[in-house]
């Protein structure tokens, strides 16, 4: 968020393991499951609301309402913080907002389905969030305190910067972590928009630039992929309550934190290369949540989530060092010639570019990116009408295109951004 003085607010989150002993440990799965609980029983009750009248909204009140009876009729909840306790309802509260945000959509046109709020397993809850920092929790002398679990040592690998907010206790698998998040408010320096680059998310890189460079995916990326698609297939096959599928679904979780892990360092590099890449701005493609939870391609979903991540790293990165990033239409990216905008069908497997107009020719990705670029520069060049700088940034973006031309496709290799 921007305001007035320059300055810009930001929330960071910072996650780090934490080891409770036994006690402690039990502690937090109590805390977890009860939460679960409460979360279930609270949608039973406002279901029946929603199934006696179904235009009538889920509000806050109503669900204040029914938490007050739950404590009321069962004091087993009592053994949450408040304020965790204040979290479950605003968990559902949210769930049934995007719920009516859905219906809204559809009911004006959109393809999408509502998706009615579900009841929540074991497997999908899986932390607590203590939402104000009035004491209830604090690290001391490399340990964690929190209120209702105890003390437990935190593995803190670099300072909180900023007001810290809330923290999340979460349990990945066999493990624990402690999220925190922190309210920071900087105030970037002023440059000039003077080198504007387009990033695509390619389909054999990782990315490609509009200047020419591109990022391989790395090799972990397609052996951890098999590994967790073969899991995922061992997994379905199981029979459900059996301790063999609880085996095999903890080793797909241990996977699937394995390459989110590595995938998260990579990214980390990536975005910090960017940012200190010399370039002056960021255009990207705007991505479709809708269509990416429609997708069932285990492969694509984990390439969506990375990209998406490196998408929110690159842009708190960026906006603290008072760079752009612009999100663009990402229709036909890939289909339109940079050049002369002529639309060509495209089918994944054709890596280059040949429009049958003018004749240009180049690798795929680099003119989607380039067309991500020229985008982001359009919708720019209206606001900035006033000054020369869009008109210098056509100028450059022009004898940019003109250089690539001559370009050859597959040179592309270069990874030494
Ligand atoms: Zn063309």
């Amino acid at each position: 968020m921007e305001n007035k003085t320059g300055n810009v607010e930001t929330i960071r989150a910072c996650k780090f393991r934490i080891y409770p002993d036994q006690k402690r440990q039990r502690a937090i799965d109590n805390s977890i499951s009860i939460s679960q609980m409460l979360y279930n029983k609270l949608l039973e009750k406002t279901i029946e609301v929603h199934k006696s009248n179904s235009s009538s909204k889920i509000s806050q009140r109503t669900i204040n309402q029914f938490l007050n009876e739950i404590i009321k009729d069962d004091n087993t909840y009592l053994q949450l913080y408040a304020h965790v306790r204040v979290d479950i309802r605003n968990r559902l509260l949210k769930t049934y907002q995007n719920f009516f945000r859905r219906c809204q959509q559809k009911k004006s046109g959109a393809k999408i389905k509502a998706g009615f709020p579900r009841f929540k397993s074991k497997d999908r809850f899986n932390s607590i969030t203590y939402i104000e920092n009035n004491g209830s929790f604090g690290i001391e002398r490399g340990r964690l305190r929190v209120s209702k679990i105890g003390t437990m040592k935190i593995e803190q690998h670099r300072n909180i910067t900023g007001n810290v907010k809330t923290v999340t206790i979460k349990r990945e698998g066999s493990d624990y972590y402690a999220i925190f998040t922190a309210e920071q408010i900087i105030n970037p320096p002023k440059i000039r928009d003077i080198n504007p680059v387009g990033i695509d998310v390619g389909i054999r890189n990782f990315i490609a630039l509009s200047d020419g460079q591109t990022i391989q995916k790395p090799k972990f990326f397609k052996k951890r992929e098999k590994r967790i698609a073969r899991w995922q297939r061992i997994v379905a096959r199981r029979n459900k309550s059996s301790r063999r599928r609880d085996y095999t679904k903890f080793r797909f979780q241990e996977e699937w934190k394995g390459i989110t892990n590595q995938s998260n360092d990579f990214m980390h590099k990536l975005s910090d290369k960017l940012v200190h890449g010399g370039y002056t701005s960021f255009a990207v493609e705007e991505l479709n949540i809708s269509n990416m939870v429609r997708n069932h391609c285990l492969a694509q979903s984990i390439q969506n989530a990375s990209w998406n991540r490196f998408i929110q790293m690159l842009s708190y990165k960026a906006e603290s060092a008072g760079m752009k990033v612009i999100k663009v239409d990402a229709r036909n990216t890939s289909k339109t010639c940079s050049d002369c905008g002529n639309i060509v069908d495209m089918p994944l497997s054709v890596r280059n570019f040949n429009c049958d107009r003018c004749g240009m020719q180049f690798d795929r990705d680099l003119n989607a990116s380039i067309n991500i670029l020229k985008r982001a520069r359009e919708g720019h060049s209206r606001r900035y009408a006033q000054g020369d700088m869009a008109s210098a940034i056509q100028q450059e973006l022009k004898s940019r295109i003109e250089e690539l031309r001559t370009y050859p496709a597959n040179a592309g290799g270069a990874n030494d951004l």
